[in-house]
This record gives structure tokens, C-alpha cells and sequence, in this order.
């Protein structure tokens, strides 16, 4: 009933041929659902999640406080939701939130906390993404009747625009002691935290526990095809869960998209090792090409076009000329995003293509 209902086979090898037909590493997130999920959802038990009645999401959520060792969570629309509903929870308008000042919250999330929750961000730079304990200190605001009142600090773990770099447990800490001092708390986008914690070797608690708010992905490598779980509190995740209405974002029978999330907490953390093998060994590849390549420590590899003199974006253009798709992170920056859909026969794929663009600017040049 179910295949014939969802056409599973079609569409799952629609879902496997697609993505590795293109070699399509833009972003982990468009890793599509695996068969499991596509069963668990046409199998999912439903209710309206508004008047709390979806036993799935209900499910979901209470999985996901316990992975992340919190009391409470909710099943939120996107990590920018998650995100969001954390800043709107946490401050009130004129507040100051202090962000590392290329964390995905301050530089991607389209002005939002200071559109929504009428925050101002203290931006600071920080050490491949993480956050010094002693700057964290320095930028608290004391008492003073011209300051606005520091309310949250935002970290980042993986941190995206410093490619994927772990933060660590020891570097989560030295923040969250500096917070509770000062009583101000902390809020984690770990939108990759089960990369951050498979590449540690550690559970993804003890990242957590550093925190007093935590938002993941689950439609990034985990592969699940929608939502984000915002994790705290029992009093902090009732009062999100009425901002999260607020915003739209209060679905019906989300069972439906809690289901795959379910599998996605229980079946593919692990898995994602693997995708960090994959990052590897593309990474290798390109020094091999005497490209330079940042330090990678989970499923994205930032590449330099400056020493081949192209822009990325112009590289990219004859990248996808060739069925190769990434994006520009920069003037002379791309990142790659390894994930389920790129094998190792896609990552040697890729890097023949690269070989050979390098050749032809070589002999053009
Ligand atoms: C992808 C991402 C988000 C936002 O997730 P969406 O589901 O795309 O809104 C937030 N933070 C980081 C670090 C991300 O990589």
C-alpha cells in the first residue's frame, strides 16, 4: 500500500541517480530521503501538532532532548527557524547578541534577528570558528545607563564558514563558563553538531551540555528532507513553541515530516563518518593538483582559485559545464559538501573533471 501510495522505488532511484548523475556537492542539504524514511512517513501516525496531538512529532521531539540531553524540544520548520525562534526566545528588542562574525546566524539568516527580534549582533572574530573565551568576556556589556544589555551568545559548531571546523569540547566550555558567570546564556546553531561530534570521537552531549540552547539540522547529512530541532529547557521550548506559531510555523499532521527525523537521529549519525572520508580524500586529491585546500575536519572542503588566477565563480561555471556542481564562499573561495550521495567513485569523478580544467587554463594560459 505504502509503495504504491508514495511510488518509492521511483522515486528513491530518482533520489540516488539524480544527485550522483550531477555530482552535486553545493550543500549536504539536498541529500534525499533513503527508502526507511519514505517508509516511516507513509507509515506515520498523525494528529494535529498545533493542539499537541501528533504522536510522531511528539516522539521525535522527546528522541531528540534526549540525544541532545536537554528536557524539552520542538520540530521546527528550518535551521533559520530554529535559529530565529532561539534569539526571539531568549531577548527582547535593543538587546545585544554577541555571534562569531561569520557564524551562519549574523551572515546568512537575511538580517533576521535584527528584522524579528529587533537585537543588535556584536560581531567577533573568531579562531576557525570558534569563539575565545577572553574576547566572549571583554564584549559582555557591564552596567552602564548608555549600554544595551548583552543577552545571548551564539556559537557555531561546525562552523560552515570556516569549512567545517570543529569546535571543540574543551573550546565550548571555556565559553560557557565566561556565560554563566556572567548569567547570560548560550545558545549553539550545531546545525552539523553530529558531524562535530562523530569527527571528535564524542558524543554529541558533551558538546551540548556547554550550551543552554541547541538547534540541529536534520534535513543537512542526516538526509532527512524537511525541519531542524530546537532543543532547551521545558520553559525556554513552551515559550519558543509560541513564538515558532507566531512565525508560521505551526504545522498539522507533521508526523508526516517528523518521521523521517526519527530515522534520521537514530540511523544516520554514524553514516556521516563516512562523508568525512569523502571530504578527505577530495581534499588530498586537489593538493595533488597543487590546489590550495583548508584544513578539513568534517564534510566541507574550502578550495582557493587565487593561485590558478580564476574567480570561483568563473571556475564554477566550467565545474558545471562538466555535471560538477559546489558554491562560491568568496572571491577566490569555493566549498565542496560531501554527503550520502557522493561516493568514492564521485569524488575521483570530480577530480578528473578538476584535472582537466586545470590542464585546458594551463595550455590556454
Ligand atoms: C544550514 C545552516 C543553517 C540553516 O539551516 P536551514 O535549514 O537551511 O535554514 C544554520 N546554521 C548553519 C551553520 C547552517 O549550516
Amino acid at each position: 500500500m505504502w509503495k504504491v501510495f508514495w511510488n518509492i522505488e521511483l522515486l528513491d532511484e530518482h533520489a540516488e541517480g539524480d544527485a550522483f548523475m550531477k555530482m552535486d556537492l553545493r550543500s549536504d542539504t539536498v541529500t534525499k530521503p533513503t527508502e526507511t524514511m519514505l517508509r516511516a512517513m507513509a507509515e506515520a501516525e498523525v494528529g494535529d501538532d498545533v493542539y499537541r496531538e501528533d504522536p510522531t512529532v511528539n516522539r521525535l521531539e522527546q528522541l531528540a532532548a534526549e540525544r541532545l540531553g536537554k528536557e524539552a524540544a520542538l520540530f521546527v520548520t528550518s535551521g533559520t527557524q530554529g535559529n530565529q525562534v532561539a534569539v526571539l526566545t531568549h531577548c527582547v528588542n535593543g538587546d545585544e547578541v554577541i555571534a562569531e562574525a561569520e557564524s551562519h546566524i549574523f551572515y546568512y539568516e537575511g538580517g533576521a534577528m535584527s528584522a524579528l527580534a529587533g537585537v543588535q549582533t556584536r560581531t567577533l572574530a573568531g579562531e576557525r570558528g570558534a569563539l575565545r573565551p577572553e574576547d566572549v568576556e571583554k564584549a559582555i556589556r557591564g552596567n552602564n545607563i548608555h549600554f544595551p544589555r548583552t543577552k545571548l551568545i551564539c556559537l557555531e559548531n561546525t562552523h560552515n564558514r570556516a569549512g567545517g571546523a570543529v569546535v571543540t569540547v574543551e573550546q565550548m566550555k571555556g565559553v560557557y563558563d565566561v556565560a554563566q558567570k556572567h548569567g547570560i546564556p548560550v545558545h549553539l546553531d550545531g546545525a552539523r553538531l553530529f558531524n562535530a561530534a562523530v569527527a571528535q570521537g564524542v558524543d554529541v552531549c558533551e558538546l551540548s551540555q556547554y550550551t543552554d540552547t541547541v538547534q540541529v539540522c536534520l534535513s543537512k547529512g542526516l538526509s532527512a528532507p524537511v525541519g531542524s530541532i530546537l532543543a532547551g529547557d521545558r520553559a525556554f521550548i513552551e515559550e519558543a513553541r509560541w513564538w515558532r506559531k507566531k512565525l508560521g510555523g505551526g504545522l498539522r499532521q507533521a508526523g508526516y515530516l517528523a518521521a523521517p527525523g526519527i530515522i534520521a537521529l537514530t540511523e544516520m549519525v554514524e553514516r556521516l563518518r563516512e562523508d568525512h572520508e569523502r571530504a578527505q580524500q577530495l581534499a588530498a586529491g586537489f593538493r595533488k593538483l597543487s590546489l590550495t585546500v583548508e584544513p578539513v575536519e568534517t564534510n566541507i572542503v574550502l578550495v582557493r582559485t587565487d593561485s590558478i588566477q580564476e574567480t570561483a565563480v568563473d571556475f564554477l561555471q566550467r565545474l558545471a559545464d562538466r555535471g560538477v556542481l559546489a558554491v562560491d564562499f568568496d572571491e577566490y573561495v569555493i566549498r565542496f559538501t560531501t554527503h550520502r550521495h557522493i561516493d568514492e567513485q564521485s569524488v575521483a569523478k570530480v577530480l578528473e573533471v578538476v584535472e582537466k580544467l586545470l590542464g585546458a587554463a594551463k595550455c590556454s594560459g
